[in-house]
């Protein structure tokens, strides 16, 4: 799988992006992740990639034909000396069409919420891009033309979209076969199976008075079994009710199984 990140902070992926499992993949050429500047696309001496909103008010919003140009390159795989500054494409190349652009994630708080589904559902692409705000946020022409997705972390505000895209990049590769390479069976993870998971234990057998439940140590594997569906119910009931169906006789709407969001899913072009 290949992920381009767009950035004014391309420095800021340094450390997720080298660190541990996803940093191995990235060496190793199971995961080809890219980081790119957008400020090499600014066309003045400056290097301005945001200017005021029109209508007035707070704050910077980031310029649509700097974010546009940037996309075409990216997209396309064009050095920025070819497409900095250019809204035509360079002779000889045709940029891609709308219907064609790789999956191209729009990083915002008023995004399509990102949760286990949405992140399996991206891991069967073969490629993402993902734009990462600053500011105000980029401005709307941005969201119109160039993005497919609009994805939120969550009902909060970030400085930027640079932590956000990270918490993509991390819940989607986790979920690609044979890229991150994880031993962890994806089936019993949490949100899979529409729980939460079980707890945990490893040695040592008593911290400071508190015991393992005995259960584990037993060696009956079906009764390991049977106590870790109920753990994993229990601990849904007490703490993600929501993320259970209604029980018979409580008849109400359930959520949509992925947080449904009006632009959620979106492909434009
Ligand atoms: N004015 C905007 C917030 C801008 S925050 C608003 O009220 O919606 C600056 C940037 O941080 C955004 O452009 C976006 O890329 C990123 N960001 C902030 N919170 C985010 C979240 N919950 N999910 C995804 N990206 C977020």
């Amino acid at each position: 799988m290949r992920i381009d990140v767009l950035s004014i902070f391309p420095d800021w992926f340094v450390g997720p992006f080298t660190t541990s499992i996803l940093g191995k993949a990235a060496a190793d050429g199971r995961l080809d992740l890219r980081v790119h500047d957008l400020r090499a696309w600014a066309t003045d001496r400056h290097r301005t990639v945001d200017d005021a909103p029109y209508g007035g008010g707070a704050g910077m919003v980031m310029r649509a034909d700097v974010w546009l140009t940037a996309c075409d390159a990216v997209w396309n795989d064009l050095p920025v000396t070819a497409t900095a500054g250019r809204s035509e494409p360079p002779a000889g190349v045709a940029y891609v069409a709308g219907g064609t652009r790789p999956r191209t994630l729009l990083l915002t708080p008023r995004g399509r919420p990102l949760t286990q589904a949405f992140a399996a559902e991206l891991a069967a692409e073969d490629r993402l891009v993902l734009l990462c705000g600053r500011y105000e946020g980029i401005d709307e022409r941005v969201h119109e033309l160039a993005a497919t997705d609009e994805v939120s972390i969550g009902d909060y505000v970030l400085f930027g979209g640079e932590v956000a895209a990270a918490v993509v990049v991390e819940a989607v590769t986790r979920l690609v076969p044979g890229v991150v390479g994880n031993d962890a069976s994806p089936e019993d993870e949490s949100f899979a199976s529409g729980m939460l998971e079980y707890p945990h234990y490893t040695r040592p057998p008593d911290v400071r008075g508190h015991g393992v439940p005995e259960v584990l140590t037993s060696g009956d594997h079906g009764a390991v079994e049977r106590w870790r569906r109920e753990q994993a119910l229990a601990r849904t009931r007490q703490q993600r009710p929501d993320l259970l169906p209604p029980a018979a006789d409580e008849p109400r709407e359930p959520p949509p199984p992925d947080g449904g969001h009006p632009r959620g899913g979106r492909r434009a072009g």
